[in-house]
């Protein structure tokens, strides 16, 4: 398993208080530590790479507000502030996710988890959105198509709120499937199951608060792993957001780290089925620190012992 990240994701700094910080990042890691991992450093996404999920005028956009931060905090949207250090956070973030792809496909190893920061899974093709700057994992997708020559790329969401911008560059290219289980209703407030996107390769699975472990799993046994089996993809891209963690204090989801190891190895099954193994999951949500450092280590160590 290759772990992709940067320490200048630690530089990315919301306003004090903020839930997505980098302590996050920092739990992650200590959680993976005990684990077997290729630490690989994120390199920067190229533009190119942006540019196949982002418009270039929110990009240039963003190059304004990334040269404004000089002077300080800069917020993008309600919940979505930009630092000093976001610029080169958010290229690596991206370019991890990129660069994963690549690994994985070059058979340096089957997979790969990138412990990034800022998140993306929100981020649509012309704004940020929800801590989310670019949509990190939708690049990936994107990248995989057009430089890997594949054909059919799943991304799977666990992370408790939807992927709004996972599910519209999906609902654009019949290529991407995209699948989530998330909370609902709550933000952002998308992803009823009538969303099926192009002929079927968006599949929601909205759950109300307080769903449970056996409940949870039901869904993802009913609607998803089907689906993405059906689908037949050449590589699965897992958002991994631990914030469906019956401890995280952002949802009222109630599961614990065993369903995230559950779901490795529902995955990985598929993965070695479908895809020769590979499997690049990326980071999304997870705010309670202690919960999400034993998610992360539960669900990268599942992965890893088949
Ligand atoms: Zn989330």
């Amino acid at each position: 398993m290759l772990l992709y990240t940067h320490p200048s994701m630690l530089k990315h700094e919301p306003p004090r208080g903020h839930a997505e910080h980098s302590g996050r990042l920092k739990a992650v890691l200590e959680g993976l530590g005990e684990l077997e991992l290729e630490r690989r450093e994120a390199p920067w996404a190229e533009r190119a790479a942006l540019e196949r999920v982002h418009e270039s005028a929110y990009l240039d956009q963003l190059e304004e507000a990334f040269a404004k931060t000089e002077a300080g905090i800069v917020q993008l949207d309600p919940d979505t502030f930009i630092s000093a250090g976001s610029r080169e956070a958010a290229y690596r973030a991206a370019g991890a996710c990129v660069a994963a792809v690549d690994a994985v496909c070059a058979g340096d190893d089957d997979m790969a988890f990138c412990a990034v920061r800022p998140p993306g899974h929100h981020a649509e093709p012309n704004q940020p959105m929800g801590f989310c700057v670019f949509n990190n994992v939708a690049i990936a997708a994107k990248h995989a198509l057009a430089r890997q020559a594949m054909q059919r790329v799943a991304i799977v969401d666990f992370d408790v709120h939807h992927g709004n911008g996972s599910q519209t560059v999906a609902e654009h290219d019949g290529r991407i499937f995209f699948a989530s289980t998330h909370q609902s209703p709550l933000y952002p407030g998308t992803g009823a199951a009538y969303e099926h996107g192009l002929d079927h390769n968006v599949v929601n699975a909205p759950l109300p608060a307080g769903t449970a472990s056996a409940a949870w799993r039901a869904a993802m046994e009913a609607k998803i792993l089907p689906a993405l089996d059906a689908f037949a993809p050449e590589l699965i891209l897992v958002s991994a957001g631990f914030d469906a963690h019956k401890a995280d204090p952002l949802a009222q989801m109630e599961l614990d780290e065993g369903d995230f190891a559950w779901a490795a190895n529902a995955l990985r099954k598929l993965s070695l089925r479908h895809c020769k193994g590979k499997l690049v999951s990326t980071l999304e949500g997870g705010y309670d620190l202690v919960a999400l450092s034993r998610s992360a280590s539960a669900y990268v160590g599942a992965l890893q012992r088949d």
